[in-house]
């Protein structure tokens, strides 16, 4: 329902633009169009407008008659189904989610069906750029990451894909979003262009961590420029550095890797330290800028938006990565007291900095949602001591401040190798973390090493014990039920949790999919409980205001749908997890 209108939505707005355009055109008369032809464009642009009511109206009928049927057809079946799942609980899995994929198919067929971008926008696009003589129409999608899978995904495919495959090149599109934040699906590879913002892949061609950091320099002394032309006209901006030209740059780098809206919170951070105070910006305002960037951007946005920039194969829970960050930092804090007490030339360096760490380019991907959230960055990619490819992190800025820790890479050539030390190696750290909490995990319940998962995805990640059995299950990342029914159950006995562990595990369901709200019987498979089972519990977990109904979504697929509330986050799911942090840590 919010999907159709989404794209009714940005449909008519775009026609609005257009019309927009036009009018200041008549005034102007710049194109020297003829009122006749105004007219023209107009009629095209209310054909738009029709033939989009009387499409969405056709949707809304198929979409009630044929899901509608599907959903009568589950319910006259369930008694059957249930039968089933006591003698071999196997078949659950496949079953349902047979069904659902089944609506999912149904959702798409339908739009397929009635909803026709080519004839719908495409060639009335086409016959205004006729008209007109406009050679491209620019669509900006800006933030388009912010968006969940599941609505990029009938976006994409019903609106950008088309409109970017089969327009003749009229509608451009420039989307920006993150990296391992946005679906394809059907859009012509070949038609777009890939334009890389963060440090290492604008510069990943220059094979040298040397020449990288020169381009580095070169682009941060150009933005900074650029943009103080405009800003400083009367007045030269680097007066109000009490800082080198070149260790400012250098600094400034460090702080922001470049990404200019880090840059800006920073410098606008100094001048809220100092400037207005009368005061020259130092070094240390910067480092303080930047902590105080880390603190309360990157920090406070990751803790308050669990579900928003995660790259979306990434099923490792927050909690988990938390967890591995601070074990990261706890290395690197090892690493400085022990550099202290070396007597190794290599660390014979001024400061010895441990911001940096090599990761093994197998794991690196483990780390992509700290990445992707601001943690660390990929700083370059080098050659291991037993010469395997690996990447080299460097931490954030201002953390490495918040803990204490320099930063900094040495950069004359005796101390090149610095971080190659084998105390820098990261790898044991990380498959250790992803062992001893995160498993494999097929739909029936077969549990295997995390280690295992490259060996998995070889085989599309069936689950072998399955496959034995004759049976297609697919395996996924999860946390590792043994450790986490053990460490609940301890939890249980002494805390004031108001739930017992099977409630607290129907909990945990719905907040994975929170905001998504589910029905019991889906809730039933999730948790390999019964929907008897669930249907028993429903009514404490809403007593205790632990759940709610999601009332708009009930209404239409005619079935009971439950949310997770704030306060079951707050008071169950939370104390959980910050318990078992506890203990990981003591451990
Ligand atoms: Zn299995």
């Amino acid at each position: 329902m919010l999907y159709k209108n989404f794209i009714k939505e940005v449909i008519l707005e775009i026609k609005k633009t257009i019309e927009k355009h036009l009018n200041f055109n008549l005034i102007e008369k710049a194109f020297g169009l003829d009122y006749e032809k105004i007219q023209s464009i107009q009629i095209e642009l209310n054909n738009i407008e029709n033939e989009l009511d009387s499409v969405f109206k056709k949707i809304d009928v198929g979409l009630f008659t044929n899901i509608g049927k599907e959903l009568e057809f589950t319910n006259t079946n369930e008694k059957s189904i249930e039968l089933e799942i006591s003698k071999t609980p196997k078949i659950n899995g496949g079953v349902k989610t047979g069904k659902e994929q089944k609506v999912r198919n149904e959702f798409n067929s339908i739009f397929l069906n009635f909803l026709d971008i080519k004839s719908l926008l495409i060639d009335n696009f086409l016959k205004i750029k006729e008209i007109i003589g406009l050679r491209h129409l620019y669509l900006y999608l800006d933030d388009f990451s912010e968006i969940d899978l599941e609505a990029q995904k009938i976006f994409v495919d019903w609106f950008i894909a088309p409109l970017n495959n089969l327009s003749e090149n009229f509608v451009k599109f420039k989307i920006a979003s993150y990296r391992g934040r946005l679906y394809l699906g059907k859009i012509d590879i070949s038609k777009i262009d890939f334009i890389h913002l963060d440090f290492f892949e604008a510069y990943n061609i220059y094979k040298s961590i040397t020449r990288m950091e020169e381009l580095a320099l070169d682009y941060n002394q150009r933005l900074i420029e650029n943009r103080t032309k405009l800003f400083f006209t009367n007045s030269n901006f680097y007066d109000n550095f009490d800082i080198k030209k070149a260790e400012l740059h250098e600094l400034l780098f460090d702080v922001s890797m470049n990404i200019p809206r880090k840059l800006g919170y920073i410098l606008s951070y100094c001048y809220e330290s100092n400037l207005i105070h009368g005061n020259k910006i130092t070094k240390a305002a910067i480092g303080n800028a930047a902590q105080r960037y880390y603190e309360e951007i990157t920090e406070s946005y990751f803790k308050s938006n669990p579900y928003i920039t995660r790259p979306f194969e990434d099923k490792i829970n927050i909690a988990n990565q938390t967890n591995l960050l601070d074990k990261i930092v706890n290395k690197q804090k090892f690493n400085k007291l022990t550099i202290t007490k070396s007597r190794a030339k290599i660390f014979n360096v001024p400061n010895q900095p441990t911001s940096h760490f090599v990761v093994n380019d197998e794991f690196s991907n483990l780390l992509n949602n700290l990445e992707l959230n601001g943690y660390l960055s990929t700083y370059n990619k080098i050659k291991d001591k037993s010469n395997i490819s690996s990447t080299l992190f460097a931490l954030d800025y201002g953390l490495c401040r918040k803990h204490n820790l320099n930063y900094g890479r040495p950069k004359d050539t005796d101390h090149r190798k610095y971080y190659s030390d084998s105390r820098f190696s990261l790898n044991h750290l990380i498959r250790e973390h992803f062992n001893s909490t995160q498993v494999l995990k097929c739909s029936t319940g077969h549990e295997f090493d995390f280690e295992l998962q490259k060996q998995f995805e070889i085989y599309d990640m069936n689950c072998p014990t399955c496959m034995k059995e004759g049976a297609l299950n697919k395996c996924e990342v999860t946390v590792s039920n043994k450790e986490l029914i053990e460490k609940i159950k301890d939890i249980e006995k002494t805390s004031l949790l108001q739930v017992n562990f099977d409630e607290f595990r129907i909990l945990l369901a719905l907040k994975q999919f929170s905001p998504v709200s589910l029905p019991s019987k889906k809730l039933g498979e999730l948790t390999d409980f019964s929907y008897q089972f669930i249907a028993k519990r429903i009514p404490k977990l809403m007593e205790l205001g632990f759940i709610e109904i999601d009332e708009e979504k009930s209404l239409v697929l005619k079935k009971e749908h439950y949310l997770i509330t704030a306060k079951a986050k707050e008071r169950v799911i939370d104390v959980v997890i910050s318990n078992i942090e506890e203990k990981i840590k003591i451990k």
